[in-house]
Parts: structure tokens; C-alpha cells; sequence
């Protein structure tokens, strides 16, 4: 790469020769392909009102981060959440000496999977609900009790994503109800907050069977009901829990012990993915790396923690 570029991208570990960042586009493409979305968006009828087009895909950018959030995602993605985002939260502008810069490349032609969603124009979460229905998209309708929407606040600043219900929530229809939930719960309240003032959430809404972890084709049916939730709430902070959820929303198969405690950017909002407190139960010597987690979420909301 030629020093001009290289300086321009800084000299970070992320910069890296142009065979490698070619690789890491195909890489993602290939990963999108997995999850058969391309055509699944592309072939979505317009649902209820107008939609609004995503932002145009970028050819070039070098995209620089104003708190330290980690950009290993496509550049469209940030394209398009610098076109949605207060121009506080994220200045892709940033002079790189001031801060950390990461290299991005992609292709004219090759938009993020989650760009290419439309956002829908006045959506509601009852409307939302109202489209999912009595829900047969996949095979998880077959074994479920009840679908597991989402439940909260719907103007919360916080939003946590879990994977998908386990049997407490399929049979009450809440998610984190559960062990696992009641542990999220006192998570929430150590953050100085009621659960009713959060919006929880997960990637699938009815129960994989015997909680295994949801599979790709469920993903794709059922997500697009997630992104729209997001969309709807525009929540200031989304908290992913676990693997499955920051694998979706990032679009990375990176493990969540690496994803872990760095802020990203989805479509505009700032994302951190933490261990699933289910993780938590088999590990607890794991807590305080959540807590420091959580910590940093409630530095951006202007949190305090709950005395005790
Ligand atoms: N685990 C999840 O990921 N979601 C729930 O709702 C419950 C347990």
C-alpha cells in the first residue's frame, strides 16, 4: 500500500494490505449469502407505508470514530448510520489525529445486508406485532407456545437483545422471565434502572427447541422484525447478550469474547455486546467483565449505579 494511503488510514493493527481487505469484503458477502438475506430484502414487498431508501453505498472510506467505536463492519453500514446519527454520537469526519481510525474499503456496488433493509416510515410496535401474526415464516412456529415479541419501554434509551425464548418465555410470551432473566433483571437495577424502563428484545421470538441456538434460516425470517423494533424504539444504547445476537446485528462471525466490551456502530446507534447472562450462571468469575460492560453503557446514558 502506498505511504500516503497507509498514513491516511493510521497506523493501526486494523489497516491492512489490499488482498487482506478484499478477502475481509468477500468474507462478509459470503456470510451474508449463509444467511440467504440478500434475497430475502431484495424481495420483500413494501409493507405498509413508504420506505425510506438507505443511504448510497460508499466507494472509499476511511471512517474515524469519536468515542472509540470499533468499525469492523462494512463501511455502508456507517454510511448510512452517519446519514441517521445526531452528529454527536458519531463523526465519521473526525480528524484522524484525533482519533483512533480504522481502514474501510469496500465496493460501489455492495451496500451492508442491514443497509438494504428500507426503514419504514411511521412504524409502530403494534403494527410490527400486527405483521409478524400468528407467525409460520419458520420452523420454530411448529414447537413454540407463545411468540415472544419484546416488551419495555418503546422510548427507551436502552435496548437489550437477547438470542431467542427459552421455555419460562415461551409459555409466558416475555422474554428474560426465566433464571437467566431474573439475573438480567438485577443487572438492569445495578445499572440504577427498572426493568420497565428498558426494551428487551431477541433475535428469534419463538423457541428453538431444547434452547438450542437459533439457526440461520430462522434468523433471516425473524430479524427483520428485530431491526424494525430497533428502528421503531431508536434506542440510544442496544446491549446485545451473547453470541447469536451480536453475530446478527453485527454481521460478523467474530466470538463474543472478542466482540465483548467494544463499542460498535448499528445503523446509527452505538452497540455493545456483553456475555449472555445465561453465560453468566454457568460462569459467574465472568460478572465483572459485564459490569465493566454495563459500566461503559451507562457512561454514554449518564447512568449511576444503584446505591446499595
Ligand atoms: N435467553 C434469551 O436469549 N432470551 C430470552 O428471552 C430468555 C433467555
Amino acid at each position: 500500500m502506498d505511504p500516503a494511503k497507509r498514513a491516511s488510514l493510521g497506523a493501526r493493527s486494523e489497516v491492512r494490505d489490499d488482498g487482506q481487505l478484499e478477502e475481509q469484503v468477500k468474507d462478509w458477502l459470503r456470510y451474508g449469502e449463509d444467511l440467504g438475506l440478500g434475497p430475502f430484502y431484495r424481495d420483500r414487498a413494501p409493507l405498509h407505508a413508504i420506505a425510506e431508501s438507505a443511504a448510497a453505498p460508499v466507494a472509499t472510506q476511511t471512517l474515524a470514530t469519536s468515542s472509540g467505536i470499533s468499525t469492523a463492519f462494512p463501511a455502508a453500514m456507517a454510511a448510512a448510520a452517519a446519514s441517521r446519527a445526531p452528529a454527536s454520537s458519531i463523526n465519521v469526519a473526525a480528524s484522524a489525529s484525533q482519533k483512533s481510525t480504522a481502514s474501510i474499503i469496500l465496493p460501489a456496488s455492495a451496500p451492508s445486508l442491514f443497509e438494504s433493509i428500507e426503514r419504514i416510515a411511521g412504524d409502530t410496535l403494534p403494527r410490527i406485532r400486527e405483521d409478524i401474526g400468528d407467525c409460520t415464516r419458520c420452523k420454530l412456529h411448529k414447537g413454540r407456545t407463545k411468540i415472544v415479541f419484546g416488551t419495555g419501554n418503546p422510548n427507551a434509551d436502552l435496548m437489550f437483545v437477547g438470542e431467542g425464548p427459552g421455555r419460562d418465555e415461551d409459555l409466558s410470551g416475555e422474554p428474560f422471565v426465566g433464571r437467566a432473566g431474573k439475573l438480567l433483571t438485577d443487572m438492569i437495577k445495578a445499572m440504577g434502572l427498572q426493568r420497565e424502563d428498558v426494551y428487551i428484545a431477541n433475535v428469534v421470538k419463538c423457541r428453538p427447541p431444547e434452547n438450542r441456538l437459533p439457526e440461520k434460516d430462522e434468523i433471516t425470517m425473524c430479524s427483520p422484525y428485530l431491526m424494525r423494533q430497533i428502528d421503531t424504539i431508536k434506542p440510544k444504547v442496544i446491549c446485545t447478550l451473547g453470541s447469536c445476537s451480536a453475530q446478527t446485528l453485527l454481521q460478523t462471525a467474530q466470538g463474543i469474547s472478542k466482540l465483548r466490551g467494544e463499542w460498535f456502530d448499528f445503523r446509527g446507534t452505538k452497540l455493545m455486546p456483553t456475555y449472555h447472562p445465561a453465560y453468566l450462571l454457568r460462569n459467574p468469575a465472568a460478572k465483572p467483565e459485564v459490569w465493566r460492560d454495563l459500566q461503559k453503557v451507562m457512561a454514554v446514558l449518564g447512568l449511576q449505579p444503584k446505591k446499595r
